[in-house]
């Protein structure tokens, strides 16, 4: 089972075992949301979307973001400004290639969505940028 502890030591949920995630997802997709990939800046097609709706969880279908949060950062990735709840994603410190940065994962899924940053002074209401790739989501259009 893969699994990793969380900050507060909760162990990270996966609903699926991993041969059924390769099943249900591209090649892309799994490579991001199950292997903490990173799609190329610029090439998501979240990147600049303005369309009202609900961002879930490309793996599991939670909802994770909403459009009324994202915003304009220019880094090449959708970026919002808070999750839609608190609990719909697990934050985890991550040290991987030589950064102390903070992993954003699906809480109820455990895949991988991107990270977070803070204190970049993009004026947002938190001074924070969830740095999500777009290939981790799904957007739900307002009706
Ligand atoms: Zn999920």
């Amino acid at each position: 089972m893969h699994s990793s502890p969380a900050k507060d030591n909760r162990p990270v949920p996966s609903a699926l075992p991993e041969e059924q995630w390769r099943a249900k997802l591209s090649p892309q997709e799994y490579h991001v949301l199950r292997e903490a990939g990173t799609e190329p800046a610029f090439t998501g097609e979240y990147t600049d979307t303005e369309t009202t709706g609900v961002y879930r969880c490309r793996a599991c279908n939670a909802e994770l973001f909403r459009s009324s949060e994202k915003f304009h950062s220019g880094c090449g990735w959708p970026s919002f400004f808070s999750p839609l709840a608190g609990d719909s994603i697990i934050e985890i410190e991550d040290r991987s290639l030589g950064m102390v940065r903070t992993e954003v994962r699906c809480a109820s899924c455990g895949s991988h969505l991107g990270h977070v940053f803070a204190g970049e002074d993009y004026g947002t209401p938190t001074d924070l940028r969830y740095c999500i790739n777009s290939v981790s989501l799904t957007l739900e259009p307002a009706e």
